[in-house]
């Protein structure tokens, strides 16, 4: 099935710039903040640098902030396929639980989509909000949560809160640091930070080089090296406590990617579906290896 262009985000990839000009831009690093980066290549006519310190990879010039917001917002954005919605429910009760134990139970979560993560922590006996202006956060408010409808910028909590989740936020911001900044304001003492985001620094983003899917301008406007997340974490204020790599690689994720190489026949389906099962191996090990497609990070306010 052919897929028009941009409608799968991170796939069509344009040439780099032919004239070799292509120069960093004054945008410092969005992580460690030096302003030493060199040119990578460009992807959705977005002009890529890697910082020359930490190694994360970001879109320099930044794209209009209208255009970013304008793509959050579009309604199918976090669209998810049926098949990987248990994936993403058994995901967000190991997220609640390990918020839990570290002691949240006021918890705001930004950027909570249909509200996975709202309903596991909800669960488990966690007090708990969202924040996010699209309107897939509806349906988490149709199931009685409370849902502040704004970007971040705009919003001032009556009341500190003892846990912020960011769960695969951080790479869409167009300043990170100042991002956290504005919501580490929001935070009592020795509050939880927990978040996840694409690590530029696993297996996946090594081999795939420039078609690494979730090198997605202007929705991802950076990808953390390992480096480069605990640097901007640091000067951020905050602690890490644990530290993890995850690939959101299950059977289905992946039979879905072998299924668009075999195409429709009636044998693409079963051998997509057994290749699915053997290729969450590799993946699994890999994350053991802290290689995976992203990280996964807790950490405490100084
Ligand atoms: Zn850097």
């Amino acid at each position: 099935m052919s897929v028009p262009r941009g409608s799968e985000r991170g796939v069509a990839i344009d040439n780099d710039d032919p004239s070799g000009q292509m120069r960093a831009s004054a945008r410092p690093c969005p992580a460690c903040g030096v302003t030493s980066s060199r040119p990578a290549f460009v992807v959705h006519g977005h002009p890529h640098v890697r910082c020359t310190v930490c190694t994360t990879l970001f879109v320099s010039p930044l794209p209009d902030p209208d255009r970013v917001r304008a793509t959050y917002l579009q309604p199918d954005y976090h669209e998810t396929a049926d098949a990987s919605i248990p994936r993403m429910r058994s995901e967000a009760r190991a997220r609640a639980r390990r918020c839990l134990e570290l002691g949240a139970r006021r918890i705001l979560e930004v950027g909570c989509g249909p509200g996975h993560f709202l309903d596991a922590a909800r669960e488990l006996g966690a007090s708990i909000e969202g924040l996010d202006p699209a309107r897939t956060a509806t349906a988490a408010a149709d199931r009685g949560h409370l849902i502040h409808a704004i970007w971040l910028e705009q919003f001032a909590p009556p009341e500190l809160y003892d846990c912020l989740a960011l769960w695969e936020v951080l790479e869409h911001l167009p300043d990170p640091a100042a991002s956290l900044a504005i919501m580490r304001e929001w935070l009592c003492d020795s509050a939880v930070l927990a978040l996840s985001t694409p690590s530029i620094s696993g297996a996946p983003a090594r081999i795939l080089g420039r078609r690494f899917p979730m090198i997605s301008p202007p929705d991802h406007l950076e990808l953390f090296s390992q480096r480069g997340l605990r640097t901007l974490l640091e000067r951020a204020g905050f602690t890490v406590v644990s530290w993890s790599s995850f690939s959101n690689l299950d059977a289905a994720t992946l039979a879905r990617g072998v299924g668009r190489f075999l195409g429709s026949s009636a044998i693409a389906r079963p051998v997509a579906r057994i290749a699915g099962a053997i290729g969450t191996i590799p993946a699994r090990l890999l994350d053991r290896a802290g290689l995976g497609t992203s990280f996964e990070v807790y950490a405490r306010k100084r």
